[in-house]
């Protein structure tokens, strides 16, 4: 055990977080949604989105038996949303391929859809005890502050040197507690924009901190200016419902629910004519709303518009669907088209009650 691992061993005996709700009863199932939600997304926000999803979907064979409109609608608001989907394909291969069972290697785990080291490693830890480094944000902030290791940890020399560093601190006792007390110290100590140096456990020999530079520390990606893309959503109403189409499964939103989307200089009734055989009439667009991604920023500017005829064409298909306002479903939403309908429902709602039947 090296002095970090010890002094971090004792530290979570008296700070931990013992009371995380996956940590329960150390059921692979529970870890590994909480370990998916947690990819990116801070505890606190993660809480309530896992109990609602648990509650939902308590085994491995309600999540794969449920559809993935389903999966994804409970993944609304925790954003990347790539990871929902991965969830409900690993599951579906957990229940073909091993009886609903987790593999307990961790090359087989490595090789389900979304596990990465990290999470595997944090899975076969909590459930089973088994010694894996681990190396998410958090552990990346610790290690590169206390052993002040300079570069990008994007870069692939400095991930090595990170790994075997974490490769190094591991214990080969208390592997559980090990592993959350580095995720803890990292969420909750070093912090990324104000560390807490001086209630550290490791303060005595953390090499950023004794050099009064931590905050330098992970070296920070090359800066790059985000692009910027613009889009036209076209929000068709009839009658209180909405024209919704479901995303590509791949790219942005992806297998998500939807406005029919064009250029921001597309002649907007041609397009919908040309793509969907409907007329319509736009009106004023409301203002833009700027999305940021991890690599570029989107402009949507939002256009109402309002049927008039369907020409015979598409009424609803597999891809499509007439949302309704005032009785909506449960279906994945991207967040801006979550707000979107909330504003077309707060403006049109209420008009389609007098002459709009439950489904
Ligand atoms: S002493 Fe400060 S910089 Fe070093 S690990 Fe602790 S909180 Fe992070």
């Amino acid at each position: 055990m090296t002095g970090l691992s010890s002094r971090l061993l004792r530290w979570y005996d008296d700070n931990g977080r013992k009371d995380l709700p996956w940590r329960e009863d150390n059921e692979p199932y529970r870890i590994w949604v909480s370990e998916i939600m947690l990819q990116q997304t801070q505890v606190a926000t993660v809480i309530p989105y896992y109990k609602r999803f648990i509650a939902r979907f308590p085994t491995v064979h309600a999540l794969a038996a449920a559809p993935l409109d389903e999966v994804l609608h409970l993944w609304t608001g925790l954003g990347y949303y790539a990871r929902g989907r991965n969830v409900h394909k690993t599951a579906r291969i957990l229940v073909e391929d091993y009886q609903g069972a987790f593999p307990r290697d961790i090359e087989r785990l490595c090789a389900l859809p979304g596990i990465g080291r990290t999470t595997a490693g944090a899975i076969l830890a909590f459930a089973h005890g088994q010694r894996h480094a681990i190396l998410d944000g958090n552990v990346k902030r610790v290690l590169a502050r206390y052993h002040r290791l300079h570069g990008w940890p994007g870069r692939s020399a400095v991930a090595r040197r990170l790994w075997a560093l974490a490769e190094r601190h591991t214990p080969h006792a208390r592997i559980a507690d090990y592993t959350q007390a580095v995720m803890d110290l990292g969420a909750t100590v070093c912090r990324r924009a104000a560390p807490r140096c001086d209630v550290c456990p490791l303060r005595r020999t953390c090499a950023a901190r004794l050099h009064g530079d931590p905050l330098a520390f992970p070296t920070p990606a090359p800066r790059r200016d985000k692009p910027e893309k613009a889009v036209c959503v076209v929000m068709i109403r009839d009658a209180g419902r909405i024209l919704l189409e479901r995303r590509p499964a791949a790219g942005v939103w992806g297998g998500l629910w939807g406005f029919p989307e064009c250029a921001p200089e597309a002649d907007v009734a041609a397009f919908i004519k040309g793509r969907y055989r409907m007329e319509v009439a736009p009106e004023p667009h409301w203002d833009p709303i700027r999305h940021s991604f991890t690599h570029f920023h989107l402009r949507i500017t939002p256009v109402p518009a309002r049927l008039i005829t369907n020409g015979g064409g598409i009424m609803e298909a597999g891809d499509l669907v007439w949302y309704n306002l005032l009785y909506p479903d449960e279906r994945g939403l991207a967040a801006p088209v979550k707000s979107l309908l909330k504003n077309l429902s707060k403006t049109y709602g209420s008009h389609c009650s007098m002459y709009q039947a439950r489904p």
